[in-house]
C-alpha cells in the first residue's frame, strides 16, 4: 500500500466519521500531522527521561566510589560520627556542623584571632616603630627620645618605658649600627623578659568545686568575662555554678543569667539590693551540693562607696573560705585595657583591699595602648592571667607571655 492509498483511506475513514467529503484529503493530512508531531514529543520526553535517569545513577555511584577528602579533620570527624552513632541506626553523611572544625586548626585560628585583637597596638608600637628606624638610621639621643615616647604613648608606663630604653641602649650599644633592624628585635626579647607566663593553671581546690571570685569596677568588663569563662569551662564538660554577688546593679543578675542559659550553668541570685554575702553563701552551698567543679561569683563594683565595697569584699571571702577550705581559690581582678594607667590605680587599691591572685585584662582589641600588659606585669606583683581581645567567647584567652610578643611583633 502506497502513502497515497493510506491518505485516501484516513480521508474514507474521517468522511464516514462526519468530516464534509470536499474536506477529506485536508483533514487526512492535518491528522498525519498531529500524529507525528506526537509521536516526536514521545520520543524527546523518553530521551529526556533516560538522561535524567543515568546522571542520577552516576551520582550516586560518585557518593559510593569517592573517599571523603583526605584532611585529618575531616577524617576526625568521621571516625568521631562512627564511634559515637554505632548504636543509633543509619549513619548520615552531612556536613560536619560549624564547631567540629578541625581541632589542629583551632591554635591557628585563635593565634590569628589574637594578632587581630592586638590589632591596634601592633600599629601603632610596631608600625611607629618602623617608621622610626626609617627615619633614624642610629640609636643616637634624638632616637631614643622618640623610642621613649612611643612607649609611654601605648601605655607600657614611665617604669617600664625607662627600664626598657636603659636595657635597650646597652645591648645595643656595641651593635652594629647600619642595622638598626635588630632594634626590633632586642626590644621583643626585652618585653618577654618583663611578662609573666601566667595562663590560667587554676589552682586545684583541696576538697569541693574551684572558686573564682571576680572583682573589679563597674564597666570593665566583669559580668562578660565570667560568661565567657563559664562557657570555656563547660565546653571542658566542668559543671559551673554562677553566683549573682553584684546585687547593686540591677542588669548584672540578668546578664548573669543569659550567660547561665548560654553556658549550661546554674545561676544562684536574690532580688536587687540584698546582701552579697547571703548570695556567696547560698551560691557556695549549691555549687558544694550540687557537686560543681567550679563556682565563679560575680561582686559588685560601684565605687563611689569604696569602703563598703572593700569591706563587702572582705566579708564575701570569710563566708567563702567558711564553705570550702582555700576558697576563693583565685581572686581575679577585672581591668579595662582601653582605661590605661588607671587600670593600675584599679588594680592598687583592689590589692589593698582582697589578695588579687590574677588578673584578666579586657578589651585589649579596642586599644593601641596594650603596653599596659607589661605595665601590670612589671608595676604590680599579679599575674595577667586572662586577657580579652574581642567579644566573643574564644576572644577571652590565657595569657602566654611568647604569644603576646610574638603576636605584636611577628611580620605576618
Ligand atoms: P561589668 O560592668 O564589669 O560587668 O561589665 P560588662 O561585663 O557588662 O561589660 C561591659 C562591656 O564591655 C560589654 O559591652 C562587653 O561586651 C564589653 N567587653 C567585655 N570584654 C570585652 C573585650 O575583651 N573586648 C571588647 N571589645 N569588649 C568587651
Amino acid at each position: 500500500m502506497n502513502l497515497e492509498t493510506w491518505l485516501n483511506n484516513i480521508a474514507d475513514f474521517l468522511v464516514s466519521a462526519g468530516v464534509p467529503e470536499e474536506h477529506g484529503p485536508m483533514a487526512a493530512l492535518a491528522l498525519i500531522y498531529l500524529g507525528l508531531t506526537l509521536l516526536s514529543l514521545l520520543i524527546v520526553i523518553a530521551l529526556l527521561r533516560r538522561n535524567l535517569r543515568s546522571a542520577d545513577a552516576g551520582e550516586e555511584a560518585v557518593e559510593q566510589d569517592v573517599e571523603p577528602p583526605a584532611t585529618p579533620g575531616t577524617k576526625t570527624h568521621i571516625d568521631r560520627t562512627e564511634d559515637s552513632a554505632s548504636d543509633e541506626g543509619p549513619k548520615t553523611q552531612e556536613a560536619p556542623p560549624a564547631k567540629e572544625v578541625p581541632t589542629f586548626e583551632e591554635p591557628v585560628n585563635l593565634f590569628q584571632r589574637m594578632r587581630t585583637g592586638l590589632d591596634k597596638t601592633r600599629r601603632s608600637l610596631v608600625g611607629r616603630l618602623d617608621a622610626l628606624l626609617g627615619t633614624h638610621p642610629c640609636l643616637d639621643e634624638e632616637f631614643l627620645e622618640e623610642l621613649e615616647e612611643i612607649l609611654i604613648t601605648a601605655d607600657f608606663g614611665m617604669q617600664a618605658t625607662q627600664e626598657l630604653v636603659r636595657a635597650l641602649t646597652e645591648r645595643l650599644k656595641d651593635a652594629d649600627q647600619e642595622d638598626p633592624g635588630q632594634l626590633l628585635e632586642v626590644l621583643a626579647e626585652e618585653i618577654r623578659a618583663r611578662l609573666k607566663d601566667s595562663g590560667p593553671d587554676w589552682p586545684t581546690p583541696e576538697s569541693g568545686p574551684l572558686v573564682i571570685m571576680v572583682v573589679g569596677v563597674n564597666g570593665v568588663g566583669k559580668t562578660t568575662t565570667i560568661g565567657k569563662l563559664a562557657k570555656q569551662f563547660a565546653d571542658q564538660g566542668k559543671k559551673v555554678v554562677l553566683g549573682a554577688g553584684d546585687t547593686f546593679r540591677a542588669a548584672a543578675a540578668e546578664q548573669l543569667e543569659v550567660w547561665g542559659t548560654r553556658s549550661g550553668s546554674d545561676v544562684i541570685r536574690h532580688k536587687e539590693g540584698s546582701d552579697p554575702g547571703a548570695v556567696a553563701y547560698d551560691a557556695v552551698k549549691a555549687a558544694v551540693a550540687r557537686k560543681a567543679d567550679v563556682l565563679i561569683l560575680d561582686t559588685a563594683g560601684r565605687l563611689h562607696t569604696k569602703v563598703n565595697l572593700m569591706e563587702e569584699l572582705k566579708k564575701i571571702r570569710r563566708v567563702l573560705g567558711r564553705e570550702v577550705p582555700g576558697a576563693p581559690h583565685e581572686t581575679l581582678l577585672v581591668l579595662d585595657a582601653t582605661t590605661g594607667q588607671n587600670a593600675l590605680i584599679q588594680a592598687k587599691m583592689f590589692r589593698e583591699a582582697v589578695e588579687v591572685s590574677g588578673v584578666a585584662l579586657t578589651k585589649l582589641d579596642g586599644t593601641a595602648k596594650g603596653g599596659i600588659v607589661v605595665a601590670i606585669s612589671s608595676q604590680l606583683d599579679i599575674p595577667v592571667r586572662l586577657i580579652g581581645v574581642g567579644e566573643g567567647v574564644a576572644d577571652l584567652r590565657p595569657f602566654s607571655a611568647d604569644e603576646f610578643v610574638e603576636a605584636l611583633f611577628a611580620n605576618n
